[in-house]
């Protein structure tokens, strides 16, 4: 059976944390599919095409990478793509006392799907999408905190 995690999020814009997560998880699994959960009442910067091309442009030479978007439960998605794995990762404490509930959560509604976390690498623990929208709204370049062949 192929080993297929999902590693669902905003992404709203990926940047060199989520790069480095995502990197070190496609070694551990036949398959990664980040997959960008559009939800119509969270107003994003980026709409989910750009999300999608950022996120194509990073992997481009990753064959076991993929981008997809969802609308719905993550576990729903899980399920129809034949995934058994969720993966998140863990910055700090904040980060794991939210996903820690999500994790349960999502255990209760699918038990043959188990939640995994990779923590953060330690020069990405301060760096968060939010910040780099920050520094765009306030017309900085952002573009340390980005993959390599992302330009926003
Ligand atoms: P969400 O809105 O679902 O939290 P994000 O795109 O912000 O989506 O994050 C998706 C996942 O990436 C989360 O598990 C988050 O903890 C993780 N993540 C975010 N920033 C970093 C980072 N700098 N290093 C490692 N993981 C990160």
């Amino acid at each position: 059976m192929e080993r297929i995690a999902i590693f669902p999020g905003s992404f709203d814009p990926i940047t060199k944390g989520h790069e480095d997560l995502i990197l070190r998880a496609s070694r551990l699994f036949d398959k990664v599919i980040v997959a960008i959960g559009v939800n119509s009442t969270k107003k994003s910067h980026f709409s989910s095409s750009e999300r999608m091309k950022h996120i194509e442009q990073t992997f481009v030479t990753k064959p076991n990478i993929s981008v997809d978007t969802f609308e719905g439960l993550t576990t729903d998605y899980c399920r129809k793509m034949n995934a058994h794995y969720i993966l998140r990762g863990l910055r700090n404490t904040l980060d794991f006392e939210y996903e820690k509930s999500i994790a349960q959560l999502n255990y209760q509604l699918a038990p043959e799907i188990e939640t995994l976390f990779l923590t953060t690498s330690a020069e990405f623990a301060g760096l968060s999408s939010t910040i780099v929208r920050e520094i765009i709204i306030n017309g900085g370049d952002p573009s340390i905190f980005l993959p390599d062949n992302v330009q926003v």
